[in-house]
């Protein structure tokens, strides 16, 4: 039997009298690329939290490489492999681009030692003992892989090392934010909406960002309102809708789904779309029909 690297099995979270995420249940294989779609509200950010133990479930349970991981904190998760990034992108403003990226591959060092705590202040002394030189070394090798890393989103970024964060465009914070969860080497990568708030040249970039991480072999879980992004990167598609799974499987059975079309295109609008992209959409999925 093929084991999921993660198995999240009936996980539901209750906000008062709301149940954002109902009894959900969502699998994915390594090296698969699994997306998450649904209006704005249906529960896909709160579904992300719950994974990454930012928030617990009321019920149900969330498996990570065979391991029972439900309600275990964010820090955890991370050092067992789980990285995210968030819809409204988070990084250290008055940190550079470099620096940024850096907390990530420091927090997998930290987290790599933390599993034996003992031998980890054993071996934190050793290196103070050692002098600074190995340290210096240690640190070396870890700005030469970071800039590999940035190096990945070509000359957004490369040329920017030394800036503050806060002055970057929006576009190019939210890349440093998946160049940070690149560094902490993720064996599940979940992506929160990355491509919000980009123009299309931008969305298109991204789109073979990720389809090269997908070809290295990283496994992602991507929610993405953007359709064709969608439909073109996942090997599954699972649809949301007021907390509940409405659809799940292939991305052309999803798209042509009178479910799912009428989640996205009947009386309730998608993230706050305006009416012309909620057309354009329409066409979008009706082109797109065989
Ligand atoms: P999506 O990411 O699909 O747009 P969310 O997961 O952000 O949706 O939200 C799902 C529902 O849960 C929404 O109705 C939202 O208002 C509600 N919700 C999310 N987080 C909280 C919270 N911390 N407290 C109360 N309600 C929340
Ligand atoms: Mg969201």
């Amino acid at each position: 039997m093929t084991q999921n690297l993660l198995d999240v099995r009936g996980v539901t979270r209750r906000f008062d009298g709301l149940t954002a995420v109902d009894q959900i249940d969502l699998s994915i294989a390594a090296g698969q690329l699994v997306s998450v779609i649904g209006p704005n509200g249906a529960g896909k950010s709160t579904l992300f939290n719950l994974i990454t133990g930012l928030d617990r479930p009321d019920g149900g349970s969330v498996q990570f490489d065979g391991r029972d991981v439900t309600g275990v904190q964010p820090d955890a998760l991370a050092a067992l492999g789980l990285a995210r990034t968030f819809q409204h992108g988070r990084v250290f403003g008055n940190l550079s681009v470099l620096d940024n990226v850096l907390v990530g591959a420091h927090s997998r060092l930290r987290a790599t030692r933390a599993g034996w705590p003992v031998i980890g202040a054993i071996a934190e002394l050793a290196r103070a003992l050692i002098g600074p030189a190995s340290l210096r070394r240690e640190d070396e090798a870890l700005r030469a892989e970071v800039r590999e890393i940035i190096a990945g989103f070509g000359e957004r970024l490369l040329p920017r090392l030394e800036q503050p964060a806060h002055s970057l465009s929006y576009a190019n914070r939210r890349r440093v934010e998946i160049a940070r969860a690149l560094a902490l080497h993720p064996r599940l990568l979940l992506l929160d909406e990355p491509t919000a708030g980009m123009n299309e040249s931008e969305t298109a970039e991204m789109l073979v960002l990720i389809q090269q991480l997908k070809e290295r072999g990283l496994t992602i879980l991507l929610i993405e309102h953007k359709l064709d992004m969608v439909m073109q990167l996942s090997d599954r598609v699972i649809v949301l809708d007021n907390g509940k799974k409405i659809a799940e499987g292939l991305p052309r059975d999803v798209r042509n789904d009178p479910r799912v079309i009428e989640a996205y295109l009947g009386h309730r609008n998608v993230g706050g779309a305006s009416s012309e992209s909620i057309s354009a959409r329409r066409t979008e999925l009706q082109e797109e029909r065989p």
